[in-house]
């Protein structure tokens, strides 16, 4: 997520920070911005917007030089895209300048404190907190009054600071977020990812949670959070500047793939404190809830499949009957939608045209809006009465991986704290369900262990040219997203399939050789699901079963299996949907397809 550039050398900073800051354009951001010593004071120029705004106003104002600064492009989390909210922040004196790249989670208790200390804050972000506390903290060494900053700091962060007091030096530190430090002569960086500096040097140092690091031009000192001095290793990297832009994978969507486990962390762990789920951002009173008769939701592609698994999710926790619509259909089939209906709308960029529309339409008749989005301060939020934003991240593939998991970790939090409100929750099936969903990203990052067993399956199947996807209830969900993602990215042609409806028609495509993909980790449709994996074999299908570990009889029936590990019903879409997005990621790969940028597709679709 977003971009960290610093420089302390002999050259002017502003162009190599700039040019650092577009070797990170890829990782995606909505403004960005530098501060630079000058001799005198920080200067510090920000913009929303894409860099080269950035670049217009530092070509106008040529009193910006200095051989030492911090460069940033932001992904808005806390405060819409604006010039105010753009990093770097600084301190109220302005002796501190701060970029940061991830989320302080208790920044709102802190702020408060601050604000009662005598703290203006000038933006609506997380961050600046940071610049503020750091004067606050001030006695004098830096590194001692970062140290003494980072302690109180509960959250993720990579984070580049330079101090008017001490302007010889970076100091830079990280946790839970990537920041590394390029090792050059007579100049040094920091930067989040290899990408910004490659460039420029091939030696790195890579700073782990923890680590302090102080930069000078001719100088790199590490400490811990004790403040003494560590050693580390100067690694060399060998990569070509375009693998360093994948981090070193081959695609995007790859990467994007592997990064599940942080995206549904990201988006779980900040709102589960002691125990207990807390929606800051929902505010739903017990009464509305109450009222509330219906639940539609609306969505496009991948985001309307997760909202098939939210249809069974909600009516099986909540009680209370749900519709999910195609955004495009729901507007124009004369809804019956009134002030007692809750419509969700899910979309990863927030700016899809076909649910904006029907989220518009919704509103006319009265209805609340709750919306999950991934992009901050986008048209579907801002129009929402609530906003649950997913952490996934920006997701560059246009094939959807890591949002539709974030968006399908919502729907869990969401689902179970109204179920709780509405008193349809036990107490003791409440803390199941919160250890269960706190189990997903590592359970995810277990399943993403078959990788390579899937791909040597690929090769087996990637010359196909039908692929059914079947399954019942909750598998049926995860099926339509599997069949979808191989349709997005390898062209195949694929079906998906409530597997008790295949016998009413579409079982007459099935003949010698095809391959079914069967997702069966539902309990309690198994039985019939098997049933219907012995009617496609009867006619010469070759089976794929998606189960779970424990689950030896539908293994012993299919022809090949992968098992994902054990977590309660409703949450295994979570994990069964990781060996379909591995499948299609490896048949389209087999087949030299352009995995990232599939012909016809867009990442964000603007149009109706
Ligand atoms: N949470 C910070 C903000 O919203 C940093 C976002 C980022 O990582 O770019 O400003």
């Amino acid at each position: 997520m977003c971009g960290i550039m610093g420089y302390a050398g002999k050259k002017e900073a502003i162009e190599l920070l700039l040019n650092g800051l577009e070797r990170l354009e890829y990782r995606g951001y909505d403004s960005a911005g530098v501060a630079v010593y000058d001799g005198k004071e920080l200067k510090v120029s920000k913009a929303k917007g894409r860099l080269k705004i950035l670049k217009r106003i530092l070509v106008n104002n040529k009193k910006i030089k200095g051989r030492i600064g911090i460069g940033h492009t932001r992904w808005a989390t806390h405060g819409k895209p604006s010039d105010k909210n753009s990093h770097p922040h600084t301190s109220t004196s302005e002796k501190f300048a701060v970029v940061h790249n991830g989320i302080i989670e208790n920044y709102a208790s802190i702020k408060s404190f601050l604000i009662n200390s005598g703290k203006n804050f000038s933006s609506e972000t997380d961050t600046e907190v940071i610049a503020q506390l750091l004067e606050y903290y001030d006695n004098g060494n830096t590194l001692e009054t970062v140290i003494r900053t980072l302690k109180d700091l509960e959250g993720s962060y990579a984070i580049g600071i330079i101090c008017k007091d001490n302007p010889e030096e970076i100091i830079a530190a990280k946790k839970d977020n990537p920041l590394i430090i390029g090792v050059g002569k007579n100049e040094n960086f920091i930067a989040s990812d290899i990408t910004a500096i490659i460039s420029k040097t091939r030696n790195i140092i890579r700073l782990k949670d923890g680590e302090i690091a102080t930069i000078k031009s001719n100088e790199i000192s590490i400490y811990n959070m004790n403040k003494d001095a560590i050693k580390k290793d100067i690694q060399q990297i060998n990569w070509d500047i375009s693998a360093a832009e994948k981090c070193g994978y081959e695609h995007f969507m790859l990467k994007e793939i592997m990064e599940q486990p942080e995206a549904i962390n990201n988006t779980i762990s900040p709102r589960i404190k002691n125990g207990r789920i807390i929606l800051d951002e929902i505010n739903f009173s017990t009464e509305y809830l109450k009222k509330m008769n219906k639940i539609f939701i609306v969505a496009c592609g991948s985001a309307y499949h997760v909202g098939c698994v939210a249809k069974y999710v909600i009516e099986k926790i909540l009680r209370k009957p749900v519709e999910v619509d195609i955004a495009s259909e729901f507007r124009y089939r004369d809804p019956i939608v009134d002030k007692n209906s809750l419509v969700i709308a899910i979309s990863q960029s927030g700016e899809t045209a076909d649910t904006l529309a029907a989220l518009r339409k919704s509103k006319q008749l009265g209805a609340r809006i709750l919306s999950i989005v991934n992009v901050v301060g986008s048209s579907i939020a801002i129009e929402s009465d609530d906003v649950f934003y997913t952490w996934a991240g920006p997701e560059i593939a246009v094939a959807t991986t890591k949002a539709y998991s974030a968006q399908l970790a919502a729907i869990y939090l969401i689902c179970i704290c109204l179920g709780e409100k509405l008193g349809k929750i036990s107490d003791i099936d409440y803390d199941k369900y919160i250890s269960e969903i706190l189990s997903i990203p590592q359970k995810v990052q277990e399943t993403l262990a078959l990788a390579n067993t899937i791909k040597e399956f690929s090769k087996e199947k990637y010359r196909l040219k039908n692929i059914f996807f079947i399954g019942r209830n909750l598998d049926y969900a995860v099926s339509m997203e599997g069949s979808l993602k191989l349709k997005e990215i390898s062209y195949v042609h694929a079906e998906a399939y409530a597997a008790g409806e295949l016998k009413h028609g579409t079982i007459s495509l099935v003949e010698d050789g095809t391959l079914v993909v069967a997702t069966a980790t539902q309990k309690s449709v198994l039985c019939k699901t098997i049933s219907n994996i012995e009617e496609v074999k009867a006619r010469g299908a070759q089976v794929l079963g998606i189960t779970t570990k424990n689950n030896l009889n539908l293994q012993k029936i299919c022809d090949f299996a992968f098992n994902i590990p054990e977590i309660c019903d409703l949450m295994k879409p979570s994990l069964s949907v990781l060996p379909l997005q591995l499948f299609s990621y490896f048949i389209a790969m087999l087949r030299g397809c352009d995995i990232d940028k599939p012909r016809n597709l867009a990442k964000s679709v603007t149009i109706e």
